[in-house]
C-alpha cells in the first residue's frame, strides 16, 4: 500500500482563499479590518521565521499585523505593557505572542495577560476552559487544523480508534478532546500517550488514526502502525544537513518513507500541518474581527 499524501497546502490554499473573500466583506460591510498584533521577544531563527510567515499570510488575505519586536532582555514587564496596550486597542482584534519565549520570562502569566476575546491561539485559561466544557470559544489552531485535515483527507473520526502522541497544552492535550467531542469530525474514542507510556507502538497499532506530536524524529515508524491507518505528523524538527545550504532540513516525528507504506494517508512535512496552523490564526482573527462587528 502507499499512502495518500494529504496535501495541507491545498487545503488551506482553499481555506485562505475564502478567509481573504470573507475579510474584504466584512471591510467593505463595516468598514473594520481584521488586525493581528504579533509580538516577538528575542531573535530565536525558527520564531523569527514563523513570525514572517504569519505576517505576509495576514497580508494576503487583506488583514493588517502590528509587528512588536522585544529585545530578548527586555523583561516580563515590559512584555506585560505591550499585550495590554494590544488588549485596549480596538483596530487590534487578535493577539499572538511567539512562543517559546527566552528565558526568565513567565509564559503562563504572559498567556494569562492576553484578552481572552483577543485570544486567537486559543491559548488562555479562558479559551482553554471553555474548549474543555464544549463553549463557543477560539479553538487553538494546530488542533483545529488537524481536524480540518481529516475532514479534507475524508478520514471518518466517528467511532474510530484515534492515539495522540504527545500531551502538550498546545497540541496533544486539545487535539485529543476535539477528536473525543460528540459531534461532526469527532467522536472518536481516544488514547493519549506519552513518555510515560511504555510500550508506545502497543497502541499506534491498534490505532485508526494517528496524531504524532512528539517532537522527536522517527517517534513513529511503518511498524508501529495498523495498515490503513490515517496519520497526522504534527513534529516540526530540525535535522543538521550540511548538503542543504541553510544547513539543515526539516523532518516531522514520523518515518515518512516506512510509515507511507502501511498508512492509507498521510501528512507531509514540511506542507502538512504548519499551513493549516497558520490559515486556522486567520481564520480566529477574522471570526474576532467579525464579533468585535458585531458589538459595535
Ligand atoms: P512538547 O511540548 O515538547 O510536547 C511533546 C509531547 O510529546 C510531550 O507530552 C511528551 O511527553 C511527548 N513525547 C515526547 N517523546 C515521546 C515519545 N518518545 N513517546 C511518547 N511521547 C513522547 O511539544 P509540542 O509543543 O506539543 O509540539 C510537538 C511537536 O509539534 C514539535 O515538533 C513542535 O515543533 C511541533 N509543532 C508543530 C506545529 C505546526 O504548526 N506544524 C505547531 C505546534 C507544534 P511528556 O509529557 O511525558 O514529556
Amino acid at each position: 500500500m502507499q499512502a495518500k499524501t494529504i496535501d495541507g497546502k491545498a487545503l488551506s490554499a482553499r481555506i485562505r482563499a475564502e478567509i481573504a473573500e470573507k475579510t474584504e466583506k466584512l471591510f467593505n460591510e463595516t468598514g473594520i479590518r481584521p488586525g493581528l498584533g504579533v509580538i516577538l521577544v528575542g531573535e530565536n531563527p525558527a520564531s523569527v521565521s514563523y513570525v514572517t510567515a504569519k505576517e505576509k499570510a495576514c497580508a494576503e488575505s487583506g488583514m493588517v499585523s502590528r509587528d512588536i519586536r522585544l529585545p530578548a532582555d527586555a523583561g516580563q514587564d515590559a512584555l506585560t505593557a505591550e499585550i495590554r496596550k494590544l488588549n485596549a486597542d480596538p483596530s487590534i482584534h487578535g493577539i499572538l505572542v511567539q512562543l517559546p519565549l527566552p528565558q526568565g520570562y513567565d509564559e503562563r502569566a504572559t498567556i494569562a495577560a492576553i484578552a481572552p476575546e483577543k485570544d486567537v491561539d486559543g491559548f488562555t485559561p479562558v479559551n482553554a476552559g471553555k474548549m474543555l466544557i464544549g463553549e463557543d470559544c477560539f479553538l487553538p489552531c494546530t488542533p483545529h487544523g488537524i481536524i480540518k485535515l481529516l475532514e479534507f483527507a475524508g478520514v471518518e473520526t466517528q467511532g474510530r480508534h484515534a492515539v495522540v502522541v504527545g500531551r502538550s497544552n498546545i497540541v496533544g492535550k486539545p487535539v485529543a478532546l476535539l477528536l473525543a467531542r460528540k459531534g461532526k469530525n469527532a467522536n472518536a474514542t481516544v488514547t493519549i500517550c506519552h513518555t510515560g507510556t511504555p510500550d508506545l507502538a502497543r497502541f499506534t497499532r491498534e490505532a485508526d488514526i494517528v496524531i504524532a506530536a512528539a517532537g522527536r524524529p522517527k517517534t513513529i515508524t511503518g511498524d508501529m502502525l495498523k495498515p490503513g491507518a490515517a496519520v497526522v505528523d504534527v513534529g516540526v524538527n530540525r535535522i543538521p544537513d550540511a548538503t542543504r545550504q541553510r544547513g539543515w532540513r526539516l523532518e516531522g516525528d514520523c518515518d515518512f518513507e516506512s510509515c507511507s507504506k502501511t498508512a492509507s494517508c498521510i501528512t507531509p512535512v514540511p506542507g502538512g500541518v504548519g499551513p493549516m496552523t497558520i490559515t486556522m490564526l486567520l481564520w480566529n482573527t477574522l471570526e474576532s474581527a467579525a464579533r468585535a462587528a458585531r458589538r459595535a
